[in-house]
Parts: C-alpha cells; structure tokens; sequence
C-alpha cells in the first residue's frame, strides 16, 4: 500500500506550527518523552512484554498506525501498516516536521528489530573486546545504574 502525499504544496514544519512551539522546543519536549519511555521500560514496568509469532491471512485488512522510527535520536514520523497485529509494511510521513515524506536506511528498515533473522534476541555486553550474552535482568541493572549515575552527575 503506497501512501502518497495529497495536496500540491510543499510539505511545511506544520505540526510543530500548530502546537504553537517551534522545533527545538518540540524536540525537546519528545526528547523528554522518549527517556521517559526507556526509562519506565528499564524499571521493568511491563512495557517490553515478548512478542508472539501471528500468521498474516493473505487477505487480511490493513489498518495505518502512525508512528516514530525508534532507530535514532531524531524521531521521524512513519506510517506502520499493521495486518493482524503484524507490521508488515510502511512508509514515512510526509506530514511530520522531521523527515517530510523521507528516512534514512536505518528507517527504511526499522521493521527488521523485530522481523530480521540476525537481530539481536538477548542482551550483548562487550568485555574484554569481546561481546559475551547476559541476561536482561543483568542489562536492566546495570542500564538503569548508569542512567541514574548520570542523572545524579547532571
Ligand atoms: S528515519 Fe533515519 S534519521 Fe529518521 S529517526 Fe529513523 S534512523 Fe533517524
């Protein structure tokens, strides 16, 4: 499903326009609410729950959850094109402020975090220029100490 842009005029920071704040206001305000997002996920909160494996029916309807590519700091918006609680598909948004209708590679292939076969599936921790498995109560931990040290230092 191809979604397309539908007026004649270049795509403008509107978003940000109408809630009457500029960009790096609004960047920071979605900044503060990313860390605030990992921050709930590393005190184990419940919001990374394991994913369970769904077929897609061939036929089956598809439903467009705008969204932000999580790959990096800039946060462009992008339409996910949801088929039976599966991501199976997308496109960037043409109306965000951010990325007007473009991503980079990284969000091109976002949905590979959860779909590609050589993503990572346990946390990696490198020691001794070697990358060893832990486990994720061992990388919320020591995430979450770090996070705090940082916070009490700034
Ligand atoms: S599309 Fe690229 S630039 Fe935009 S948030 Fe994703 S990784 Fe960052």
């Amino acid at each position: 499903m191809k979604l397309t842009r539908k007026s004649d005029t270049a795509p403008t920071n509107n978003a940000s326009n109408k809630l009457g704040i500029n960009r790096r206001q609004f960047m920071k305000q979605m900044g503060v609410a990313t860390g605030g997002i990992a921050a709930a996920s590393m005190m184990g909160t419940g919001m990374i729950r394991r994913a369970e494996a769904k077929d897609v029916p061939h036929n089956a309807p598809t439903e467009i959850k705008r969204t932000i590519c999580s790959a990096c700091a800039v946060g462009c918006g992008l339409y996910a094109e949801v088929q039976n609680g599966v991501w199976t598909g997308q496109e960037p948004a043409f109306d965000h402020p951010f990325n007007a209708g473009g991503h980079c590679a990284k969000g091109a292939a976002l949905r590979e975090h959860g779909h590609g076969e050589k993503r990572l599936k346990y946390p990696m921790k490198l020691v001794g220029g070697k990358w060893k498995k832990i486990s994720w109560d061992q990388a919320f931990n020591e995430v979450g100490d770090k996070m705090m040290d940082i916070r009490k230092e700034s």
